[in-house]
């Protein structure tokens, strides 16, 4: 589906680039106009957990109801071919946030137990720090889980101050509301504002009014300056356990409901957005930081193979949604080939902020599939599917090959291929669901995939050799104790709730 060519609400060019001068001087004087904003929006990035493909109306469920997220689908713009770079929670969110895959970005692990002492480091720059140095407020309300400092503990979550390591302040947050790591297994937990415990005994029953109270209030804040909310929902990770207020409200079960819940506070957002006169001049992002988990019974990952802790298409291919009236017209669906670490450029490009150039940046500008230029297309990328520190796959356009491996080279939390002997082709365009292996048939593609995936592994490593792009992670290369000690169920059981994916 094409997007229509007019559209109203768009600027015409002389306008974008005054806009975007207005914008300039505003970052620099604090006033913020119409005009201005409209150049460079608010952003609200509504980042949802462990929920899968199909779990929304939009993208197919039947169970589980989502009108709110449905009509943001229908006024932006909706993707098919969209995911995260990392089937587990903190790879995921610090490639999010940095716009580089995990390895080279130095969180490639899921933080906790082992990896307690990995984290998203100060050097990384964040969507938040670049968003921060055009002077949008900015605020991650929810949960973090991209690192903890030394003496943290995990019961009261004292010793996360806003000086410590990993904290949100410092990756560009003025304001961090939220929790540190996931819940504990029975859905209780302490909740941070910036430096302070206010409330030792929050819930997960509850957690998601809260987050979504604290999201409205900072919206209407400060309404003439712009600002980037980085609203991390723990919903739908496990535990599963309804709030009363939408439990049995579902056709899916406890899932659904919980689903339902963070669908109505995307709804409550989008109000606040309506409220504040900034609906128009506003891009809100919806999207997952992984595909359901293979325990969860009623989360759906759509027609793909596979769930969470794989690299399936279930795994890592999620929903993302995108509305901002101003500029995207309605009704698009995209099948573009884009991912998560592509929205740090794209938004750095939005507010008028310069890309740091002492790094590789991974993701793409996507301005030009936003505003209907290129709504397709993007497959001659190629994209990595790594789990820890094993590259398992290569995408080139229409074709994936699942490369070998031993069950020695996996991670903890591995739920797809633990074996494999020869390298396995598929044909995504025509074999969503990854059934059929055409190695066989296409001898070619599959050394010019193996030869990309050998390019991969020298630049962002192995789970046997450092790549020559890969951040320092020294204590990990060197340790192979650790991904031994990892791979025993037992020991993932010994580690308890402080291994929280
Ligand atoms: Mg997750």
């Amino acid at each position: 589906m094409r997007l229509p060519t007019a559209n109203s609400a768009a600027l015409t060019r002389r306008d974008f680039i005054k806009a975007a001068t207005c914008a300039a001087v505003a970052a620099s004087t604090g006033c913020w106009s119409r005009a201005a904003r409209a150049a460079a929006p608010n952003v609200v990035l509504i980042f949802a957990d462990d929920l899968g493909y199909g779990d929304l109306g939009c993208y197919g469920s039947n169970t589980i109801r989502t009108p709110h997220l449905d009509r943001m689908a229908a006024a932006g713009i909706r993707f098919t071919d969209y995911r995260s770079p990392c089937s587990v929670c903190s790879p995921s969110r610090a490639a999010l946030l940095t716009g580089r895959y995990p390895s080279r970005c130095g969180v490639p692990f899921a933080v906790g137990g082992v990896y307690s002492d990995l984290g998203l480091e100060e050097s990384e720059v964040t969507i938040a720090e670049l968003a921060k140095g055009r002077g949008y407020r900015t605020a991650c309300i929810g949960k973090w889980h991209l690192g903890i400092p030394p003496g943290f503990d995990f019961d009261t979550h004292a010793g996360f101050t806003a000086h410590s390591q990993f904290h949100p302040a410092r990756h560009g947050f003025d304001l961090f509301h939220g929790m540190v790591v996931n819940t504990h297994p029975d859905g209780s937990t302490p909740l941070l504002e910036d430096d302070s415990i206010v409330d030792p005994d929050a819930h997960v029953t509850t957690i998601t009014e809260h987050f979504t109270q604290r999201a409205v209030e900072f919206i209407h804040a400060d309404p003439q300056r712009p600002f980037f909310i980085y609203l991390s929902h723990t919903r739908a990770h496990a535990p599963w356990m309804p709030n009363p207020r939408f439990a049995g409200q579902s056709l899916a079960g406890v899932y659904g409901d919980m689903v339902e819940e963070i669908d109505w506070s995307t709804g409550m957002v989008l109000g606040a957005l309506e409220d504040a006169g900034l609906a128009a001049d506003t891009l809100v992002i919806f999207t997952s930081d992984n595909g359901s988990a293979p325990a969860s019974t009623y989360g759906s990952n759509g027609p793909f193979r596979g769930g969470k802790g794989s690299t399936f298409e279930g795994g890592l291919r999620v929903p993302c949604i995108m509305r901002w009236p101003a500029r995207i017209a309605a009704g698009a669906v995209s099948g573009a080939m884009v991912n998560a670490m592509d929205l740090l450029p794209t938004i750095a490009n939005l507010a008028g902020a310069t890309l740091p150039s002492d790094r590789l940046i991974d993701g793409t500008d996507l301005r030009p599939v936003l505003f209907g230029d290129r709504l397709e297309g993007m497959h001659d990328r190629v994209f990595y599917y790594y789990n820890g520190l094993n590259l398992q796959a290569v995408r080139e356009g229409q074709w994936k090959l699942h490369l070998p491996r031993t069950p020695e080279m996996l991670v903890w939390w591995e739920s797809g291929l633990r074996d494999l002997e020869e390298p396995l082709l598929y044909d995504l365009s025509k074999d969503p669901g990854e059934t059929q292996d055409v190695a066989a048939a296409h001898p070619d593609i599959v050394t010019r995939l193996m030869a990309e995936a050998a390019h991969a592994r020298a630049e962002l490593g192995s789970w046997d050799q450092p790549g020559t792009g890969q951040h320092t992670i020294t204590h990990l290369m060197d340790d192979r104790r650790s991904l031994r000690h990892l791979r025993s169920q037992q020991d993932h059981q010994a580690m308890g709730r402080d291994i929280a994916k």
